[in-house]
């Protein structure tokens, strides 16, 4: 039986891992899950999956996750001290799926326990991807990317030499938005960006595909994790969603990979890696699919990507000021302080400001440095007036 922890376990990512673990239940022991503000789902699934342990990242719903496993032979922990000791946990597979900054330091626990790394948390590899990287080699733990574009890469590779790839292209659908002009894009509301025309996602992430930010946190991802001259990298628009990267070689090739879009594919590669066991996504039609159809990303339109190219050639704590100004950015047009096309220009003065001071200069060493840093971000795209 193969030990698994899921952390984020009632998010997006989380349930879809759930489901395949479900579909194949008697091949898995569930040793941790962890959730935040649903104590009502984090109790159901540690229950049907028989947990040794349940973390509520929310210190304040400790007694309501205790109450609601009280009777089961679930044990409870809650804050930051129950997320190390579920990240501690021994297991042979651990899924990091929790949203944001957030998710970088239970991520970070479980790459020193020499296990395998599920990383769906991309957010991990743009603050502090030399860290992980580096403290994952140390104790023999295996990072395979979660993220469909990063997955997709990672299996056009195998097998491969990485010196002869002369570039990877990753997709976007191009979000919400992709065939809106200019003058309405500013207008853009919360709700209007919620939602995405080809995937079910998180909230932060759907948002984030509208304003092509997830698409530059991926380029530094893929930077991050491929250890690839920033050249190398691009981004297509790509409406269908049906490629979901491409990788091309020295002779002329280009690898795509194909799939739904449907996250259960990259969970289910990561969860049989090395194996390939079947997985309960569609399988495409490509006849029915007809045409696929590729179009600029344009840095104008979208200055997200723009900015990651200068924070994949600077790199230092260059990805973690701009990941978390980005976050305090969508806080702040959730609440309505700012629009829609604010964001990026709040995250690049951020960058701006902090970069007057020398702060991002330094090496993403240490948690310590990489979350102070976090903090510091966060203060000054929250107190910037646009
Ligand atoms: P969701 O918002 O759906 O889920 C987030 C999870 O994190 C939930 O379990 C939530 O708990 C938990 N959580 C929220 N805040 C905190 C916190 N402060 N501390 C600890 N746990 C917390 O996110 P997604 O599943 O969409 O995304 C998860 C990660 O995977 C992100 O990094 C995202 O970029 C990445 N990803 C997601 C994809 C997708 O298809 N959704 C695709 C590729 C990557 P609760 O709900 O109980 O409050
Ligand atoms: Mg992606």
């Amino acid at each position: 039986m193969k030990r698994i922890s899921i952390f984020g376990a009632t998010g997006s990512i989380g349930q879809n891992t759930l489901d395949l673990v479900r579909s194949r239940r008697d091949e898995y022991q569930v040793v941790c899950l962890t959730g935040s503000a649903n104590i009502a789902q984090l109790a159901a699934d540690a229950v049907e999956f028989d947990a040794e342990l349940a973390v509520t990242a929310d210190f304040a719903s400790y007694e309501d996750l205790k109450n609601a496993l009280s009777g089961t032979s679930v044990k409870v922990a809650a804050g930051e001290a129950g997320l190390d000791e579920a990240a501690q946990m021994p297991a042979d597979w651990v899924m990091s799926a929790i949203v944001g900054a957030a998710g970088l330091r239970p991520g970070l626990i479980a790459a020193k326990q020499g296990t395998t790394l599920a990383l769906a948390n991309k957010e991990s590899l743009v603050c502090a991807g030399q860290l992980l990287l580096a403290t994952a080699q140390e104790a023999g733990t295996k990072i395979l990317p979660v993220d469909s574009e990063h997955s997709a890469v990672f299996q056009a590779l195998i097998g491969e030499d990485i010196s002869a790839v002369e570039r990877i292209i990753i997709t976007a659908s191009g979000g919400a938005f992709r065939d809106w002009p200019m003058e309405k894009l500013i207008k853009a509301t919360p709700e209007q960006a919620a939602t995405h025309p080809n995937w079910s996602m998180g909230q932060k992430i759907t948002i984030d595909s509208a304003s092509l930010f997830n698409k530059a946190l991926e380029l530094i991802e893929t930077r991050e994790y491929f250890q690839i001259d920033p050249d190398l990298i691009e981004a297509v628009i790509h409406p269908e969603s049906m490629i979901h990267a491409l990788v091309g070689f020295s002779d002329g090739a280009l690898m795509a990979h194909l799939g739904p879009a449907d996250m259960r594919h990259a969970i289910g590669f990561s969860l049989n890696y090395p194996d390939r066991n079947h997985v309960p996504v569609e399988r495409l039609d490509l006849v029915a699919l007809g045409n696929l159809s590729f179009r600029k990303a344009c840095e104008i339109r979208h200055p997200a990507l723009r900015l990651a190219r200068e924070v994949m050639a600077k790199r230092g704590l260059w990805g973690a000021a701009f990941n978390a100004a980005k976050e305090k950015a969508q806080e702040r047009f959730l609440k309505r302080e700012i629009g829609f096309m604010d964001m990026p220009s709040l995250v690049e003065m951020t960058l701006n400001n902090l970069d007057q001071t020398g702060a991002l200069n330094a090496m993403p060493d240490s948690l310590d440095a990489v979350l102070t840093l976090d903090q510091i971000a966060r203060d000054v795209a929250g107190s910037l007036e646009l």
